[in-house]
């Protein structure tokens, strides 16, 4: 069987430019579409021959080889410095040389496969900043949350052409997407302009939701907080962002944990922290002090005769459960004796009167810290 011209296979004439070539290419395989095609057996192979004879002439290299030998350039054993290029369409599987070929041609033209820049695109994550108190740390807590959301149109039911109609192929890049521009001796690849790169407009935009096909609809998110969850913890939503774009997957929500400063506790980890004010009274003579716990309850606690300001009171098991569970901390009281204010007269003559009975016995501190003070400056006044 002798093998038609390349050329004239493409129906182009021999000093054909690049562009008429793939113009000419693009408007036989359109025609040779399967769909379009599906009683002629022929088809097929001629869209091999389309496809080989593209294959060669869209190369520089083959080009020149093919026009200086002819298909002697490509034939095993043929003559011709140039042997060895052989051209890859020809054997090519039909149906994935056809799609290959309509993916990167046509994108989402004919419905199959969608093409490069009009891919589907998955969902932006979402952030959202949630604010419990140390309260709802401990117990854990569900937390009903909005998300901003976006659902398909109904009106036009997600393609966002007024009544439903389909979206049509973009003339600038004919479905495409992108457009190539002559700059100089370069041929320079962009986004095109009037889809963004979609490939398809829409020429009458539906007027529910701006021709966007989706339209915004908050969410309404059930989260349960976990016991033991720490400012700054970060709760992923798998799937909860935003939808994906012409059926891409969804992107995933976070959730941000801040908790509120609490007027009682502070927090390490899993121990928690409480300053208790004593009177200076109780903190000589002893006595006991009730104090609060994060789970609502509350303690005594004994102060022995004799505590300090500083001195630290540990109650084991009465801090924050720990995420991974298994653990709880301890609460931490952390006693300050306070030294009375707003005195009567008569309780100044008191004091003073016991005052004059203490002595090192009673303020060891006081003591040592005299001793220390002089030795210093006698040191001082001998050097
Ligand atoms: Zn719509
Ligand atoms: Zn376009």
């Amino acid at each position: 069987m002798s093998k038609r011209d390349y050329y004239d296979i493409l129906g182009v004439s021999r000093d054909a430019s690049d562009d008429d070539l793939k113009k000419a290419y693009r408007k036989l395989a359109k025609e040779l579409h399967p769909d379009r095609n599906k009683d002629d057996p022929t088809v097929e192979s001629r869209f091999k021959e389309v496809n080989e004879a593209y294959d060669v002439l869209k190369d520089r290299q083959k080009r020149s080889a093919y026009d200086q030998f002819g298909h002697a350039a490509f034939s095993e054993g043929g003559g011709g410095g140039a042997g060895g290029f052989r051209p890859s369409g020809g054997g090519a599987d039909f149906s994935s040389a056809f799609s290959d070929i309509f993916d990167d041609l046509f994108g989402g033209e004919f419905g199959g496969r969608r093409g490069g820049a009009g891919a589907r695109t998955r969902g932006s994550d979402l952030r959202y900043n949630l604010t419990i108190n140390l309260e709802d740390a401990f117990h854990g807590k569900a937390e009903q949350i909005t998300a901003p959301g976006a659902v398909s149109c109904e009106a036009c039911t997600g393609t966002g052409s007024a009544g439903g109609a389909a979206p049509s192929v973009c003339p600038t890049c004919s479905g495409m997407g992108k457009v190539r521009a002559q700059q100089g001796f370069f041929t320079i690849e962009r986004s095109c302009p009037t889809c963004g790169g979609r490939g398809q407009i829409i020429k009458n935009p539906c007027s529910s939701c701006n021709g966007a096909g989706l339209v915004q609809k908050d969410r309404s998110l059930n989260v349960q907080i976990p016991k033991g969850v720490e400012d700054g913890t970060r709760i992923r939503l798998a799937g909860e962002g935003e939808p994906g774009v012409r059926g891409g997957t969804p992107g995933d929500l976070y959730i941000f944990v801040s908790i509120k400063p609490h007027p009682l506790f502070k927090r390490d980890g899993a121990d928690l922290f409480c300053e208790v004010p004593v009177p200076f009274i109780e903190a000589a003579v002893g006595g006991s002090v009730e104090v609060p716990t994060i789970d609502g309850g509350k303690t005594r606690v004994a102060i022995p005769a004799g505590t300090q300001s500083g001195k630290q009171l540990r109650l084991r098991g009465k801090g924050m459960p720990t995420l991974r569970g298994g653990r709880t901390g301890d609460l931490y009281l952390e006693i300050l004796v306070e030294t009375p204010i707003n005195l009567t007269s008569k309780q100044k003559d008191l004091l003073r009167a016991f005052s004059k009975d203490a002595g090192s016995k009673q303020n060891p501190n006081v003591a040592e810290f005299e001793k220390k003070a002089q030795s210093f400056w006698t040191e001082a006044k001998t050097s």
